[in-house]
């Protein structure tokens, strides 16, 4: 933000920055001003480290472009936005036209929390598409693409994204919207993105999403998590993180169930929908469940505190390394696995009479319509949970969230009728994962390395430099010595590449002889063996026979 200019009556007031809170302005409003005009640009990113840079494309956050008067609710503040766009540009976003004349765009008047809840993705390709289950609350994917060819969607993929609706509404019995849009870009130059709001969502994938469905099949899970998030987290939220304005400061410690249960019921719509595989979703959940048995990050901090975690990274802070041990973002993935615990366990003490549906059933299916927000605390959860299934849920979370729980809670896949095992072989999930964070071979040597510049696996395995991405705490590779500012230059004598350090894996399998590493860093050379023979140790689920598969059902579309 630059060029801040105030006047009242035509005339030049200053202002002062307040010295703590840096996002506010002190202003004496002078004798007989009835208004202030304030002026201002904002300065969007032209760098990629500095934001989503396009020059097709724009995701317009209101909150980057407004000022407003401190000591109200957010609520009680009205706006009247207006938007130049550039020439042929279309837009997208859940704020309600009041006029358009050319690209000059009037929007009726909204509150402040509104409009900030109400972002607008705008560019040159674009195509909505309907995914209404009916006249009464229309549901929109607002695509935005790099090329228009991107923008072709398959009738089977339509479907999918069509259920998605279905379910949800099923599954919650309610909407609290009017209407939805899924602000969805596509585009490898912009980046992704996965951003809740009340009647909308901020939703960026690779350009391929449709194009090459098999290929986004890791990050299939993002359009119904950040659906979910209009009933859980926007409709319904955990009382310390709703605030009167922006600027009253919120407490995270109910993300476990804001981002982990939206995380868990996002993962479970994408498969009732058909967005994923049964297998696909099994493999995903094998898969948090593994990086969690190799990361020792949970003997020393409850799940609970690493929902700080967003405050304790905020301005900009990277990625921490030794992520296995002083644990990152848990309170998503950890939660996945401690919600479908708590979901086989209602269904088991009721004898599948009950589930966890009943819970969201109850507790986000009130107030049809309406968007206030209804908050909750810990108590009004472990309430409903109760009138659900009596159970003591209280110290079911306590124990799971709140305390050092070393084991990995994976008694959801015992109570589903699966165990979580390693093979050789790679889950199609694996293979399309992101990798820009190294290939992971987490689960066995204990580390990650670089990927290559290719697409698929193949022609990758040549064209890694072999830098270490993580070393995961305690690991083979930890106790080594070997740590991720290293690059990995020769397997057992051999030139480094990925297939080269696969073999070594698969030979010392089938052998007593260590994987042995030519490690540099900096100018120094380093030998490290590793005696690892267990193979690859590529994570699953594997069916225990003559248990009930209460995986299936909880997959499974409802009817
Ligand atoms: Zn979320």
């Amino acid at each position: 933000m630059a060029g801040l200019v105030v006047t009242a009556n035509g005339r030049r007031i200053p202002w002062v920055r307040d010295r703590v809170n840096m996002w506010a302005f002190h202003i004496d409003v002078p004798q007989g001003a009835s208004a202030l005009e304030l002026n201002f640009q904002y300065l969007a990113p032209v760098k990629p480290r500095q934001g989503r840079i396009s020059n097709k494309f724009a995701d317009l956050t209101w909150n980057s472009v407004l000022l407003y008067p401190a000591g109200y609710f957010a609520r009680r503040i009205q706006f009247s936005p207006e938007l130049r766009l550039p020439e042929g540009w279309k837009f997208a976003t859940s704020l309600d036209v009041k006029s358009q004349n050319g690209n000059v765009v009037q929007f009726k008047d909204v509150p402040l929390n509104t409009l900030i809840d109400s972002p607008l993705y705008a560019g040159i390709n674009y195509k909505r598409v309907d995914l209404s289950t009916g006249p009464d609350a229309p549901v929109y994917l607002d695509v935005f693409a790099d090329q228009t060819e991107q923008l072709d969607i398959t009738s089977e993929e339509l479907e999918y994204h069509k259920n998605l609706v279905i379910q949800a509404e099923k599954l919650f019995s309610s909407r609290h919207y009017d209407r939805y849009d899924f602000l969805f870009s596509l585009s490898d130059s912009v980046g992704g993105k996965g951003l809740e709001h009340h009647q909308s969502s901020e939703d960026g994938t690779r350009a391929n999403y449709f194009t090459d469905w098999l290929a986004g099949v890791a990050g299939r899970a993002l359009l119904a998590h950040e659906y979910v998030h209009s009933w859980n987290g926007k409709f319904r939220r955990p009382a310390d993180l709703w605030t009167t304005n922006f600027n009253v400061p919120m407490q995270n410690d109910l993300l476990w169930v804001y981002e982990g249960l939206t995380d868990y019921y996002g993962n479970v719509l994408t498969a009732r929908s058909g967005l994923r595989t049964l297998e696909q979703t099994r493999d995903v959940f094998a898969g948090i469940a593994a990086n969690f048995e190799a990361s020792p990050g949970r003997t020393w901090r409850p799940l609970d505190d690493t929902t700080n975690q967003p405050i304790i990274s905020a301005h900009g802070a990277r990625p921490e390394e030794w992520a296995s041990w002083q644990r990152g973002y848990d309170y998503y993935p950890e939660s996945d696995l401690v919600w479908l615990d708590a979901d086989t366990k209602i269904r088991e003490l009721s004898n599948g009479q009950k589930s966890l549906d009943d819970f969201a059933r109850l507790f986000f299916g009130i107030d049809n319509k309406s968007y206030v927000t209804v908050t909750y605390t810990f108590d009004d959860l472990v309430k409903i949970l109760n009138a659900v299934q009596p159970f003591d849920w209280a110290s079911f979370f306590r124990i799971r969230v709140y305390q050092v729980e070393a084991q990995v809670p994976e008694d959801g896949f015992t109570r589903s009728g699966y165990r979580l095992v390693y093979n050789d072989t790679e889950s199609e999930w694996m293979k399309h994962m992101d990798r820009s964070r190294g290939i992971s071979f987490a689960t066995s040597l204990g580390f990650a390395v670089k990927a290559g510049g290719g697409v698929a696996q193949d022609d990758d395995d040549d064209t890694s430099d072999g830098s270490i991405t993580g070393v995961w705490w305690n690991s083979p590779a930890f106790k080594a010595g070997m740590t991720p500012d290293m690059q990995l230059k020769a397997v057992n004598d051999q030139s480094f590449s990925l297939a080269t350090l696969r073999e070594a894996i698969l030979a010392a399998e089938k052998s007593n002889a260590p994987v042995k590493l030519l490690l540099k860093r900096g100018k120094e050379y380093i030998t490290v063996s590793l005696d690892c023979h267990g193979g690859l140790r590529y994570p699953h689920l594997e069916r225990v026979e003559s248990t009930p598969d209460r995986l299936d059902e909880i997959l499974a579309p409802i009817k």
